[in-house]
């Protein structure tokens, strides 16, 4: 390939680290190549240059605007076609970003493990493929096929968006949720309540499970490694428990990612825990067994709730948001949350408010002792890279 046609921005924070990769580019015949030391400077550069480059290779860990804040500016203004991400972060990191940027429409050339060497630039510009800007769409796209969900499994399109549950005591937080999304190439982000019931039918969604799994406990070990010590809740779909196996296999998983069951509990939706009843109760039991927690995921909308919660051995309840939602002005809400928490309490389980959203939800569900909030008034889900930041700046409500 002719470099020297090409406009290069490099993006790195470290004097040393920048010129060196410049100098592996002027090697490589690149005659236009653009520096910045952050992501700040690297956009007034763009702006400046007043046209699109053809590659950008950023480092993650910069000081001012980070890496994954940079590349969503470029995607979002259309300010490169390509970019390559040249960092010493762990390979679930790097895979995030990289499915991220795909879905933002950008050409992902891949990542580059430092120290940088020649061999691996030239591979990872090879990929380099010319095109028009404007021939990708971050439009969520509304139809997709069973093959397009499995060629989503394969390259690693679904990742695990987290949000936080904090005490309603302490403000402290405690726990995330996982929650998935797809970073569908191209095409933007789709939501999982209109991917997941069609893996469900499919049988598509223990291979996603397993990967949410894989995710959560990789950022896990990373929070952990960096001082934030979180548990971890994710989202089962009752369809895996006809495999009886799944309690190992989670099991497995954990262990092989460094975490210990005792810190993941499973949310189960009350509604699908009918089917096979022997099955489902023999797989609960035993992931119980292990250590694992189980929480029953939006109470109250099922319809056997109290022969369910008698019959398995539940850790945690969580209040669907449909009664958390106006619980301060609807009576009936509020006593369907009095209740639900009362009945938990005499249970012994842990209790999760769902989607607070209001200061009024939060006084109220913690005046009624609710354990957990979790909400958009603690936050939305977010990229898991970002929770670090996010918990050093979360300030729960003064209490008067
Ligand atoms: P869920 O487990 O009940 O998750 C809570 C949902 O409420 C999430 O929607 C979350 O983004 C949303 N939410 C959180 N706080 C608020 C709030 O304050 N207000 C409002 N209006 N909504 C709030 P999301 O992420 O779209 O997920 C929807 C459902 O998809 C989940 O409901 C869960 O049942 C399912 N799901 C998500 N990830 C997975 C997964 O990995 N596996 C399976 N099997 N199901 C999943
Ligand atoms: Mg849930
Ligand atoms: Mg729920």
């Amino acid at each position: 390939m002719d470099f020297a046609n090409l406009t290069f921005l490099v993006v790195e924070d470290h004097d040393f680290q920048r010129r060196a990769l410049i100098r592996l580019l002027r090697d490589l015949g690149a005659e236009h190549v653009l520096e910045a030391a952050n992501g700040r400077e690297a956009l007034d550069a763009l702006a400046a240059r007043g046209a699109p480059v053809d590659a950008v290779l950023c480092d993650l860990d910069m000081p001012e605007m980070d890496g994954i804040e940079f590349i969503s500016h470029l995607a979002e203004q259309r300010l490169a076609q390509a970019i390559a991400v040249v960092s010493g972060m762990e390979p679930s990191i790097l895979n995030t970003v990289e499915t991220m940027a795909r879905a933002y429409g950008l050409q992902v050339l891949g990542a580059i493990a430092k120290p940088l060497t020649r061999e691996a630039l030239l591979a990872c510009l090879g990929r380099f493929e010319p095109r028009s800007l404007a021939s990708h769409g971050t439009e969520e796209e509304l139809d997709f096929t069973v093959e397009d969900l499995k060629a989503g499994l394969g390259n690693r399109e679904f990742l695990a968006f987290f949000q936080p549950k904090v005490s309603f005591r302490t403000g402290e937080v405690l726990s995330v949720e996982a929650l998935v999304r797809w970073f569908r190439a191209g095409h933007g982000v789709v939501s999982p309540v209109r991917f997941i019931p069609r893996m469900e039918l499919e049988g598509l969604v223990l291979a996603l499970t397993e990967s949410i799994l894989e995710q959560t406990c990789a950022y896990l070990r990373a929070w952990e490694e960096r001082g934030l010590r979180l548990d971890a809740a994710v989202n089962v779909s009752m369809l895996c428990f006809s495999d009886v196996g799944i309690a190992d296999r989670f099991q497995r998983i954990v262990q092989e990612g460094g975490c210990e069951p005792q810190r993941i509990t499973f949310e189960v939706t009350e509604t699908e825990i009918m089917g096979e009843v022997a099955k489902v109760l023999n797989v609960l039991a035993r992931l119980r067994m292990k250590g694992f927690g189980l929480s029953i995921d939006d109470f109250g909308t099922g319809y056997s709730s109290l022969q369910q919660l008698s019959n398995v051995p539940f850790t945690e309840l969580k209040i669907d948001q449909s009664f958390t939602k106006d619980a301060p002005s609807l009576p009936r809400n509020r006593t369907i949350v009095e209740t639900s928490l009362e009945l938990a309490r005499k249970l012994g389980l842990k209790t999760v408010a769902e989607g607070v959203e209001t200061r009024a939800e939060w006084d109220l569900l913690r005046s009624l002792g609710c354990d957990l909030a979790q909400g958009y008034f603690v936050a939305r889900p977010m990229p898991g890279h970002q929770i670090l930041d996010w918990a050093q700046l979360w300030r729960p409500p003064e209490t008067d």
